[in-house]
């Protein structure tokens, strides 16, 4: 069975690598003349909107899913008139814009931060005393890893603020004073069956996802399973979904999901009886999906903009390198390492020594 994933980036590669025991086949499409996926199937190197591609892509794949939330829709859209696309067109149209997202997870009665739509500097400034500060401006469409994102802390910091997102059409929400940050991943098949993955506990610094953690028997499981579930039904979802979350008291409020495998569960490559990389193909396809389990100690380091000495990397037991091929460039995933074990204690000595290699190594 050959598979068709728009983008050849980290997340397109590790989809191949949990696919290739499966016996899949892999072509992806991305402009990127040096994509860190190639190595695993064929790339076609060329525009997304490129129909003659496209058309190609579509005839010699049976199924076709992607590793980005920007694809542009008319590109589902076209590719699905001849070979099946997931996830669904309708979970990257909502999720490709903020306000439509967060009015998305609203109706369904998810929670997410106050928010407003705000198109002008006037439209901001009526805005704010409703919303109050703090509050986070945001671009509406394309902002990943915090980019498009600016935090107000009083009217003095609005005009600077709308210069900064260039008069992009944005939301202004309400800052929530979390205790934690927390996803959930899912994947659901084309038969409906649906797996729910535990929570992962992440610790972003500048925007960015730096350190994510295993957390099986959280009190909060159960109620994210809750969300998670109703986003996946009204979506008819299928394939791997994260919701990210903020834990206030024993509270969840959405930030935003993602309609792709997601960075807060690369520790399920190791930590999980299936990862959800294989969970996503396995739901593409139409297989049965596999356990969840988390199989001891699990958590997930990133490593941003550089990679710390390999050697010493590689000395701490129970680690697990995941390098990229990704040329190294300030502020870009290019690794990661997951840890998994079977005692508390090295677990905790050894992500304290791996946090302490990534930070003085990082470049973001
Ligand atoms: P995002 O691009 O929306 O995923 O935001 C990136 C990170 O910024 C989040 O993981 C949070 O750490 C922080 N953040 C975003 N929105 C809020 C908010 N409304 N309140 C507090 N922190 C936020």
């Amino acid at each position: 069975m050959v598979i068709g994933i728009l983008g050849a980036g980290q997340l397109a590669r590790m989809l191949a690598l949990a696919g290739k025991p499966l016996g899949l086949q892999f072509i992806f499409l991305d402009p990127t003349p040096i994509a860190c996926a190639a190595e695993l199937g064929e790339h076609l190197i060329g525009d997304y909107t490129d129909k003659a591609l496209l058309t190609d892509l579509a005839k010699r794949c049976d199924i076709i899913t992607y590793e980005f939330e920007n694809v542009p829709l008319e590109i589902i859209e076209f590719l699905n008139q001849q070979t099946p696309v997931y996830p669904p067109a309708k979970a990257l149209e909502i999720g490709q814009d903020r306000i439509t997202e967060k009015t998305f997870l609203n109706d369904l009665a998810i929670e997410t931060a106050p928010f407003q739509a705000v198109s002008s500097l006037t439209e901001l400034e009526t805005a704010m005393p409703t919303i109050g500060y703090p509050a986070i401006l945001k671009t509406r469409r394309l902002g990943y890893d915090g980019k498009g994102q600016v935090v107000l802390n009083s009217n003095d910091d609005l005009t600077s603020a709308w210069q900064a997102v260039k008069n992009a059409p944005c939301v202004v929400e309400g800052f929530v004073a979390f205790q934690r940050e927390v996803s959930i991943i899912a994947s659901r098949s084309v038969a409906g069956e649906i797996v729910y993955y535990p929570l992962s506990e992440n610790q972003h610094e500048k925007g960015i996802l730096r350190l994510a953690t295993a957390i099986p028997n959280d009190a909060l499981q159960s109620q994210a399973e809750q969300l998670i579930h109703s986003l996946l039904i009204a979506l008819d979802y299928v394939g791997t979904l994260a919701l990210e979350l903020f834990v206030v008291g024993d509270k969840l409020i959405a930030n935003e999901f993602a309609p792709r495998v997601h960075n807060s569960g690369h520790w399920t490559i190791e930590g999980s009886e299936t990862s959800q990389f294989e969970n996503h193909l396995r739901a593409i396809i139409d297989l049965p999906l596999g356990d969840t389990k988390t199989l001891g100690y699990v958590a997930m380091q990133n490593f941003i903009g550089n990679i710390p000495d390999i050697k010493t990397l590689l000395s701490i037991p129970q680690l697990h390198l995941h390098l990229y091929n990704k040329a190294p460039r300030k502020g870009r995933k290019i690794a990661h390492a997951s840890l998994r074990t079977d005692s508390l204690m090295h677990f905790n000595d050894a992500i304290s020594t791996l946090t302490e290699l990534a930070a003085s190594s990082d470049d973001s």
